[in-house]
């Protein structure tokens, strides 16, 4: 049975602004299935724990709204691959409380940026990824959270951006923790996967299957792109209005191995934008 469109996984990065529950209740005003959020300020390492009220009302907000699939995107700051002793520390840390609240959320994703290389290569960055998710196995397996490792568009010495690095991380780390991938479609383009047209998609679709695996695909930001193929410079645009144009997120809601797999705008000025860009992404699907 293929779903009706109005039941699809289509949310939006919400703020939680006043309560992490009042992302729940933006996301349903702009007629949204699921959200995005941060759980904690993303600009701070350190995050206040949540109170069993806040938790109550989180709780109180999923079962008023019926939003589904949440993801918790990760704090900036983190570094899992940093070579600088201190920061590589400081972020294991964070990134064990950022699954802790994951955990307390219930949410589905914690969606993270894999790392950046800075001063060592991209194979030794890759390599303390794979420790410091490591070390987080005991806890990801008491909660309901899957680790979602983002692309990214290669910007500075970001790794992620290559379908091999994926797939480097996930084969060290399958069997440890529930592990999977988020495709930003901004990211990737600018990382040089073509997925402007159904035949460009199709393509890409098929080099991800054979280097990652298809069904280690759960998630996508959709986002256009300001800057061309191959850039390797991330700046979002809203959807039909940058370099990858519309026929891509048509053909994101159309394909019936796609339609299904929760998404999440990331568009600029969001609170003009979103409610129709969510309804676009619907009637696209009918
Ligand atoms: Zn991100
Ligand atoms: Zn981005």
């Amino acid at each position: 049975m293929t779903k009706n469109p109005a039941d699809l996984l289509i949310g939006v990065h919400a703020s939680v602004a006043g309560g992490v529950e009042n992302a729940l209740f933006t996301g349903e005003e702009l007629g949204a299935t699921t959200v995005q959020i941060f759980s904690r300020n993303q600009k701070q390492w350190a995050a206040k724990p949540f109170s069993q009220k806040e938790l109550d009302n989180w709780q109180a907000a999923l079962k008023e709204t019926h939003l589904k699939k949440i993801m918790v995107h990760d704090s900036y700051l983190i570094n899992l691959g940093s070579p600088r002793q201190e920061i590589l520390a400081k972020s294991r840390k964070a990134f064990r409380e950022e699954l802790k609240r994951c955990h307390q959320l219930g949410v589905s994703f914690l969606n993270f940026h894999p790392g950046a290389a800075l001063t060592s290569s991209e194979e030794e960055c890759l390599n303390l990824i794979v420790e410091s998710i490591e070390e987080v196995a005991d806890l990801a397996a008491e909660g309901p959270t899957r680790l979602l490792i983002e692309t990214t568009a290669g910007q500075g010495s970001n790794v992620g951006h290559d379908f091999e690095h994926l797939a480097y991380l996930i084969q060290n780390l399958h069997d440890k923790v529930p592990i999977g991938v988020c495709i930003d479609t901004c990211h990737i383009f600018a990382a040089g996967y073509d997925i402007s047209t159904p035949k460009a998609w199709k393509e890409t679709l098929g080099e991800f299957d054979k280097v990652v695996g298809r069904k280690y695909l759960n998630a996508f930001h959709l986002n256009d792109s300001l800057k061309p193929l191959g850039s390797r410079r991330d700046r979002h645009a809203n959807l039909g209005k940058g370099e990858i144009g519309i026929d891509c997120f048509k053909f994101l809601m159309q394909d019936p191995d796609l339609r299904e797999i929760p998404k999440y705008l990331e568009t600029p000025n969001g609170s003009e934008f979103w409610k129709d860009e969510i309804q676009m992404l619907r009637d696209f699907a009918k």
